[in-house]
This record gives structure tokens, C-alpha cells and sequence, in this order.
């Protein structure tokens, strides 16, 4: 079975720990003794309490997660988020201050126009979303609610290589595509997100770090399911959580801590990462589209000169066995999304494809 695997560069969903995978076989029908699948659990049972709060342990284990900051299961999706956070945190000033570094920060930053004034602090639109604004670029307004920004720009494959600065501001952040893969001071936060299915399990659950006095002040029309307080004081079972995914998750954070933790995780990145990005660099076909020192340890986007030669490099590809490797449509070229499970060998055996079609074409 693992053996017909292929190495897949997808954005999202994407690959999981084959420990994962196969763990989670083992026990699908049966698990440890139970008589019943994950997917066939009440979530109210103590079996699967007792998953949730493992997974939940585990998770704070591995981020350093302070006391003071809850970890929250919801099934939002990221996108969720972008409404929740406002509905949530912008009451405080009715303001809020957003860097446009993407498309998910876009898209996140239009969300939050319906809910209050929404200050561009930066954006980088102007040189297509290839460079991370710096500290000084921040335009910062000290009565701001939140200020917001995405931390791995999954699509034009960029990534912020520093926490911001912003004083008592507290700070929302989308780690969807880098949550996991680098050690995050989860104290310099008010609320972390995360869609699941890029470092962490199948789609359907997104992860909350929030700093617990950040809850508790939603508009008043805040739908239930998007307010945190109410989120909070069900420890995130208002309503049936994403079990499944909860499980899986569990199962992805037992293969990080065997290896070597978030610490393991991004040394593992920097192989990967370094490696591509040195073979596109020597190459004389490819170009990376992000400028090098904002450049994705996750998310690897390049081009050659021609768009024949872009589909024919993803076809050739595809038929060796590295799949999902075009770009997002918005931008074209191919984008290789190498997360925490993708082995390293996955990346060696993707540059020597990288070298062969540079010869040959
Ligand atoms: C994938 C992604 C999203 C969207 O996630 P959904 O769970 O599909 O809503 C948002 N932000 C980032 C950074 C992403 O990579």
C-alpha cells in the first residue's frame, strides 16, 4: 500500500504522516479496544474525551502554549476565522489594522470591512505580493483592536521571518500553511489560527490559540458558533466537534514529537526548503517568484519563461510521480507546498527531476 505513494506537492489537503496514516488503519474499525471507529464515537464518551484532551495536551506541549491562552477545536474552516476575529476583537475600538501580504489576507482584510474601519497597515500588492513588508513599513494605528496579518503566504509563497512589534496591540495571526513547521513565542499573540489540512490533519477542523481576555467581548450579533466565549466555556463542544480530525491530529503530533518537536520540524523545513530553492537558483530554466529573503520555507512557488514549458515540466512530473505541483490559478507557474510530512527524500528526488528537465529542455 505505502509503497504506490506519491510524492504530492498539494497546497492543501495535503500529505500526512505515513505513521499517521497507517496508525490510523490499523485502528479504523476498532480502536484500542473500544469496539467502535473514532467516526462512530460519541463525543461525550470517555474514549474520545480522552483523545480530545490528549490532543489538546499535546498540542500545548509541543507550541509552548502559556498558561492563560485556550486551544480551541472548531470547524470553521480558516476562512471562518477571518469573520470570527472581528466579530470577536474589533468591538474593543471599533478599529482594526491589517497587512495585505496575499490573497488569504485579502480576502480576510474584505471580511473584516463589514464589522468596522479597517486600516491597510501595509500591503504588498504593489510588487505582486513577492516581499514581506519590514517593522518600519508597518503602518500602525495605536487605537487599532487587532492588528492582523498571515504569517506563510501560501499561494505567492512568501513567509514573515519576524514577529511585528505592535505595543499593546494584541496580534491575530493566520498560520494555516507554517503553524508547526518553526517555534512560534505563542505569548507575543493574542489569537493564532490554523486551517488543519496543511501541517496538521484532514479538512474540517481549525485549530484557535486565543489569550482568554480576548474572548467574552463579541458584537452582539456574533453567531454562536463564532464566538469564543461560548466556544471557550464548552471547551469546544457547544456543539459535535470534529472528531475525526481531532483524532488525526493527535496522531500528526505524536510523529512531530518523535521528531524532535517543532525544533525537529524546522530543521527538516530548512533541508527541504534550502535544498529546492538552491536547485532552482542553479538552474537556467526556473525563476522563484518570491524575492529571496522572504521567501516560504513551505510553499515554493517558480516559473520558467514560458507557459508551454511550465505545463509540460507539471505533466512530466506528474508522470514521475511528483504530483499537484501547479500553481494556484490566480498566479499561474508551479508551486511546490512541502510541509512538515513531506519526506525529505520527496524534495531530493523532486530536484533531481528539477536538474533532468533543465538539461533536457
Ligand atoms: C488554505 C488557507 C486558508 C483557507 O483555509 P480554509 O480552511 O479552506 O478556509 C486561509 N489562510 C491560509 C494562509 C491558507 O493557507
Amino acid at each position: 500500500m505505502s509503497d504506490q505513494r506519491v510524492y504530492n506537492f498539494s497546497a492543501g489537503p495535503s500529505m500526512l504522516p505515513l505513521s499517521a496514516l497507517e496508525r490510523a488503519a490499523s485502528e479504523i474499525t476498532n480502536y484500542r479496544g473500544s469496539g467502535q471507529s473514532v467516526m462512530e464515537m460519541s463525543h461525550r464518551s470517555k474514549v474520545f474525551i480522552q483523545i480530545f484532551e490528549e490532543t489538546q495536551a499535546k498540542l500545548r506541549r509541543l507550541m509552548n502554549v502559556p498558561e492563560g491562552y485556550k486551544i480551541l477545536f472548531l470547524q470553521t474552516g480558516a476562512t471562518g476565522q477571518f469573520s470570527a476575529i472581528p466579530l470577536n476583537l474589533i468591538g474593543r475600538t471599533g478599529k482594526a489594522d491589517y497587512a495585505v501580504t496575499g490573497n488569504f489576507s485579502n480576502l480576510a482584510y474584505k471580511e473584516a470591512e463589514k464589522f468596522g474601519q479597517i486600516n491597510v497597515a501595509a500591503s504588498t500588492a504593489d510588487r505582486n505580493h513577492t516581499y514581506i513588508p519590514s517593522q518600519d513599513q508597518l503602518r500602525l494605528d495605536p487605537e487599532a483592536s487587532y492588528f492582523y496579518y498571515c504569517a506563510n503566504n501560501t499561494i505567492y509563497g512568501t513567509e514573515w521571518q519576524y514577529i511585528p512589534e505592535t505595543g499593546d496591540v494584541p496580534i491575530a495571526c493566520d498560520m494555516s500553511s507554517n503553524i508547526l513547521s518553526r517555534p512560534v513565542d505563542v505569548s507575543r499573540y493574542g489569537i493564532i489560527y490554523a486551517g488543519a489540512q496543511k501541517n496538521m490533519a484532514p479538512a474540517g477542523l481549525t485549530v484557535v490559540i486565543i489569550r482568554e481576555d480576548l474572548a467574552g467581548h463579541a458584537l452582539p450579533y456574533t453567531p454562536v458558533m463564532m464566538d469564543y466565549k461560548a466556544m471557550i466555556d464548552k471547551d469546544s463542544m457547544y456543539n459535535t466537534p470534529p472528531c475525526w480530525c481531532i483524532y488525526m491530529l493527535g496522531l500528526t503530533l505524536d510523529w512531530v514529537e518523535e521528531n524532535g518537536g517543532v525544533p525537529g520540524m524546522e530543521a527538516l523545513k530548512r533541508k527541504r526548503s534550502g535544498m529546492l530553492y538552491d536547485t532552482l537558483d542553479s538552474s537556467r530554466l526556473f525563476q522563484c517568484a518570491a524575492e529571496k529573503p522572504f521567501r516560504s520555507g513551505m510553499n515554493v512557488t517558480f516559473r520558467t519563461a514560458s507557459e508551454e514549458l511550465d505545463a509540460k515540466f507539471v505533466k512530466e512530473a506528474t508522470e514521475a510521480g511528483f504530483v499537484n505541483l501547479k500553481g494556484h490559478r490566480s498566479v499561474g507557474g508551479m508551486r511546490a507546498s512541502i510541509y512538515n510530512a513531506m519526506p525529505v527524500e520527496g524534495v531530493e528526488k523532486l530536484c533531481d527531476f528539477i536538474r533532468k528537465f533543465d538539461r533536457e529542455n
